[in-house]
């Protein structure tokens, strides 16, 4: 039997984390079993879905290692339409299912209850088909419905609890459901690998499965991503929607090694591995069940770490985005021709090793692009103090002076100048990095006045003496 695995998002919003590790899990399990992994979207929730959010699913996918044309589909829910309405009338026909006028209101009258689901009041008054006719699935009287979980064992449902649920709506279309059981059908789905907020459908699907004559597959729920308070990840509220990551500045490796760790661990003692010892070792049984912490902090120190493992010109490479504006990363705030791809290359090694996510590397390097410095006024108050005038003054005079202008002349010849106040270097290169940068943190000061040039130096330096005075 060939293993085959679906991914099934609804395009109802910007494509979430978690989404993306039950894709992963999903595309290295059919990998590792020679199987086939298949995309769905299920778009039958028309209010919702908007193309756009089908073609961000796509896109992310692909960011994420699993690219358009290596799997089956995309295949879209609304298009099995026909074979949805063949199902649902088939266990109507075979007395599986039964029509339904009832209210809300009508079931609350008679079970005096807010909260009981169904009372099975029409299961056997023989209704017909008819506008405002809701189909319900008859569910057995007796008996358990065993889940067969790859990550939890076998929960087990009593029929007697599971209410004589929906199938079709008053006005003849398939809840999503059965739409969902029909399509894993029709597909040849052997393994459902989805997020664990599915669980409580499954005894219902598995009921359907059966009904409808056709074994079912093995499940795998994945666990609940949950933020630092251990709710569940919204999108009111938490950061989900892969595509922030990206457009800060996240490296896809960085991102996919992450997700898989949600929930699953590589062996030995290690965290960052490369991705064919995730594709070799992980293992859908050995997925922990408990919620997973979706830990944006350490997401950030991995980046971080995959950042500085690049290769410089690759680094460079990946920057680049940020440095042009593209797509929906907003440009920088100098303009094309003030860039300088030489100046950026000096620094860019420099850069590597401090940043956590690429669209950092504008604020490091605003400074040698524009005309003049974007100064933090904050910086500014809190680092010009009284000297600091006379201080850049002798900074001006001990850099004219100079003959080779390198970092490390830069840098003896500013010790020199703080020195002479009793000043170490620490407190003599704060105005002078606030001049020329305008701020107080950023790349190491004297490779950047290197590259920066004397001309460019000097005129911020005198323009900062100037507002002093
Ligand atoms: N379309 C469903 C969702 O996005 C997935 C259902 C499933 O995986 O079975 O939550």
């Amino acid at each position: 039997m060939t293993v085959r695995v679906r991914f099934a998002p609804s395009p109802t919003g910007m494509f979430h984390v978690g989404g993306a590790r039950s894709a992963l899990q999903n595309w290295i399990y059919a990998k590792q079993q020679g199987g086939v992994f298949v995309l769905r979207i299920e778009d039958t929730d028309a209010a919702r879905n908007k193309p756009e959010w089908t073609e961000g699913i796509l896109s992310a996918l692909d960011w994420i290692g699993i690219s358009r044309g290596s799997y089956e589909g995309p295949y879209f829910q609304s298009e099995n339409a026909g074979e949805h309405r063949a199902a649902a009338a088939r266990l109507y026909e075979s007395g599986r299912a039964y029509y339904c006028d009832c209210t809300r209101e009508d079931v609350q009258a008679r079970t005096g209850s807010q909260h009981q689901g169904y009372d099975g009041y029409h299961r056997d008054r023989g209704l017909g088909p008819g506008p405002g006719h809701a189909l319900r699935f008859r569910t057995p009287d007796e008996g358990a419905t065993v889940v067969v979980d790859l990550i939890r064992g076998e929960p087990t449902f009593e029929n007697k609890l599971i209410e004589d649920f929906v199938i079709a709506r008053g006005d003849g279309s398939p809840v999503f459901l059965l739409a969902n059981v029909v399509d894993d059908m029709t597909m040849g789905i052997t393994h459902v690998i989805r997020a664990e907020e599915h669980l409580p459908n499954t005894p219902k699907q598995q009921l359907l499965w059966d009904a409808l004559g056709v074994k079912p597959p093995v499940w795998a729920h994945v666990p609940v991503v949950v933020n630092e308070k251990r709710q569940k990840l919204s999108k009111r509220r938490d950061k989900v929607a892969l595509e922030a990551y990206r457009e800060e500045g996240y490296l896809a490796g960085a991102m996919r090694n992450y997700l898989m760790l949600l929930g699953w661990a590589p062996s030995g003692d290690r965290e960052i591995v490369p991705w064919s010892v995730i594709e070799d070792e992980f293992r859908l049984d050995e997925v922990n069940p408990s919620p997973a912490f979706f830990d944006e902090k350490k997401l950030r120190a991995f980046n971080g770490e995959y950042i500085r493992a690049l290769p410089v010109a690759e680094f460079v490479d990946a920057c680049q985005p940020w440095l042009t504006g593209t797509g929906t990363i907003a440009p920088p705030p100098w303009q094309p021709e003030e860039f300088d791809a030489d100046a950026f290359a000096a620094v860019a090694p420099l850069a590597q090793t401090r940043i956590a996510v690429l669209s950092e590397i504008v604020p490091n390097v605003d400074f040698l692009f524009l005309a003049s410095p974007l100064i933090d006024e904050a910086a500014w108050t809190k680092t010009m103090k009284d000297g600091s005038a006379e201080l850049l003054d002798d900074a001006v005079a001990a850099f004219e002076a100079l003959e080779s202008w390198d970092a490390e002349s830069l840098k003896s010849t500013l010790e020199a100048v703080g020195a002479e106040r009793g000043l170490k270097l620490g407190k003599t290169q704060a105005p002078v990095r606030v001049a020329v940068t305008g701020r107080t943190v950023g790349l190491p000061l004297f490779e950047s006045l290197e590259v920066l040039g004397r001309e460019r130096t000097l005129t911020r330096i005198r323009a900062a003496r100037l507002r002093l005075t």
